[in-house]
């Protein structure tokens, strides 16, 4: 028995142990300005233990060769929704998913999303709520925590928070009660009642609503209903970093945006109208910018339709206000809102839009990795290729410094030090 007792406890030890060499033909590792050639990871169970040009692999390691590849830290999309399906409107739009669908379908369909992500060489995701869907997103996390289905380390922010006459459902007769996809709020009272209730149930960030419909004036310009008063989001913002934790602001631009600074969001979503002084207060009150500028180019209504000029307004005003952020200093993390267009697109599409507007490749790259690691209060654990970290690590066949496209086709993921997706042969 005693014989037995110690094998077992050998065999675990190794298990814990196991020990990967990666040769890495490049290197980007996530903080560093520039690649490195032919460089050599060790991988000691969940973490790198060491990372150079002459580290010696160590007797009995597990050898992976992708000394023909690009090698990056796991990516981090810091603005996901796996409980969203693209909201094709030949499918029935966003509104049949929380009037038709089964809670366990929706979930069945999230479970998917998330092994999309990790396929796609996202090892992290921070998903911002769940519409409709309660806190599926905090059973979906346990389940990858514990190893029962794959998919990306998930911050989850549950159901997020909006006003009354501030989110969907809407258009049915009043008289009717539909579900809401967020949760509604009016006063500061009940809006920090539902933080603390989001935080009570496993939210890792807050997410709040400070801008929902929008429109063209008369004079051309993009308009926004904002929502909670700023004492409303004050509230929220207080009772979230009491918990040592964070609160994401969905805002466009106007007096939304405003109360969303004034009030002390910690990050802007979409942020699709910034002026100079929201860029200015952003820049001082240090508060992130997640773009998600890809995902507004999809679904657009038609052209002469109100819903259509409002939809190319958002695109011809998001690029520039995008640029003036960057230009400023605003810090921006990776962010693409997949789920707001299908899990079948590529989610690595978004660094195009980046690049395009003017951000370097490599930045592009460090928005996603060690930047949006910070923006997640992980750094030195996510979004780097360094000892310490989390052995997150992803690989691509060309040179995305070259042409960003390649990080659409990951071609080898690690999470956690465990093997996903073998390199191809
Ligand atoms: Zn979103």
């Amino acid at each position: 028995m005693r014989k037995i007792a110690i094998i077992v406890f050998l065999v675990a030890a190794s298990a814990r142990a196991q020990v990967t060499v990666i040769r890495a033909g490049t290197l980007i590792d996530g903080t560093s300005s520039t690649p490195r050639k032919n460089q050599t990871i060790v991988v000691r169970g969940s973490r790198i233990e060491s990372v150079g040009g002459d580290v010696a692999a160590p007797a009995g390691a597990t050898v992976i060769d992708l000394s023909n590849m690009t090698v990056l830290p796991g990516m981090i999309d810091a603005h996901t929704h796996i409980f969203l399906q693209g909201e094709d409107p030949a499918e029935g739009g966003y509104d049949i998913q929380l009037l038709k669908y089964p809670l366990a379908y929706r979930a069945a369909r999230a479970t998917v999303a998330a092994r999309r992500a990790l396929e796609q060489g996202f090892t992290t995701i921070r998903d911002v709520e769940t519409e409709g869907a309660g806190y599926g997103d905090v059973g979906i996390k346990m389940a990858i925590n514990e190893g029962r289905i794959p998919g990306p380390r998930m911050f989850v922010v549950t159901r997020a928070i909006s006003t009354t006459g501030g989110y969907n459902l809407e258009g049915y007769a009043p008289e009717i009660e539909v579900p809401k996809g967020a949760q509604l709020i009016d006063g500061p009272i009940e809006a920090r009642k539902a933080a603390r209730e989001q935080l009570a149930n496993g939210a890792d960030w807050i997410k709040v609503y400070m801008t929902h419909r929008s429109w063209v004036d008369k004079q051309g310009n993009l308009v926004s209903q904002p929502t909670l008063t700023v004492d409303e989001l004050k509230a929220i913002v207080d009772e979230v970093h009491g918990w040592k934790k964070k609160v994401a602001c969905h805002a466009y631009g106007g007096e939304g945006m405003q109360r969303a600074l004034d009030g002390g969001c910690d990050s802007i979503e979409h942020g699709l109208d910034l002026t100079d002084a929201n860029v200015a207060q952003m820049v001082r009150q240090g508060t992130w910018l997640v773009p998600t500028l890809s995902v507004y180019y999809t679904h657009n209504e038609p052209a002469d339709t109100p819903g259509g000029k409002r939809d190319r307004k958002r695109v011809a005003v998001h690029g520039p206000s995008f640029q003036k952020a960057m230009k400023a200093g605003v810090k921006i993390a990776f962010g693409t809102d997949v789920g707001g267009f299908s899990w079948s697109d590529p989610i690595a599409q978004e660094f195009a839009r980046m690049t395009e507007f003017g951000m370097s490749p490599m930045d592009a790259i460090r928005s996603a990795t060690s930047r949006a690691a910070d923006l997640l209060d992980m750094t030195g654990d996510l979004g780097v290729i360094a000892p310490g970290a989390y052995a997150d690590i992803v690989a691509v066949g060309g040179d995305p410094l070259r042409d960003v496209s390649v990080l659409k086709d990951v071609r080898f993921v690690m999470k956690d030090g465990a093997v996903f997706k073998p390199a191809a042969q």
